[in-house]
């Protein structure tokens, strides 16, 4: 049975990272960009995924999930392809936040 199509426009972080969850969904997938891969704000990122910079809510609660998978997105690009994980420039930093009040405390748990 032939498999979905589907196109992705745009291959910076966000346009690779649906074309990734639709590759491992079954979807046929196609990426177009009008300038390569990486071609904009993503080739500019620093290289953090930052938690210490997000108060309590859902941002935080998403750069904490982000901050867990990262490492699982590494490994399975290092399985694929040689040099796979190494191509991505992610530094692993700590930070420290500093709760001021009883309720920003709370927060952080
Ligand atoms: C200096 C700097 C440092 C940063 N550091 C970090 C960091 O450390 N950690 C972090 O998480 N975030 C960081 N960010 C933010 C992060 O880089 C962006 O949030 C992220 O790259 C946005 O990704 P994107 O895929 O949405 O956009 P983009 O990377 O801009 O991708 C969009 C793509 O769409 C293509 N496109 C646009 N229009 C069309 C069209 N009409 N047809 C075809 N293709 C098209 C573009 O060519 C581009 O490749 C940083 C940003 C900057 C500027």
């Amino acid at each position: 049975m032939p498999r979905t199509r589907a196109v992705v426009l745009g291959a910076g972080i966000i346009g690779a990272a649906c074309a990734r969850e639709l590759s491992l969904a079954g979807f046929e997938v196609v990426v177009v960009d009008r300038g390569g891969a990486a071609a904009a704000t993503t080739s500019h990122g620093e290289g953090n995924i930052l938690v210490s910079d997000k108060g309590p809510g859902p941002e935080l609660q998403l750069a904490q999930l982000s901050r867990r998978l990262w490492p699982e997105v590494l490994a399975a690009l290092a399985e694929r392809r040689a040099g796979g994980a190494e191509a991505v420039e992610w530094e692993p930093k700590g930070g420290i936040v500093v709760a001021t009040t009883a309720g920003g405390a709370a927060g952080l748990l």
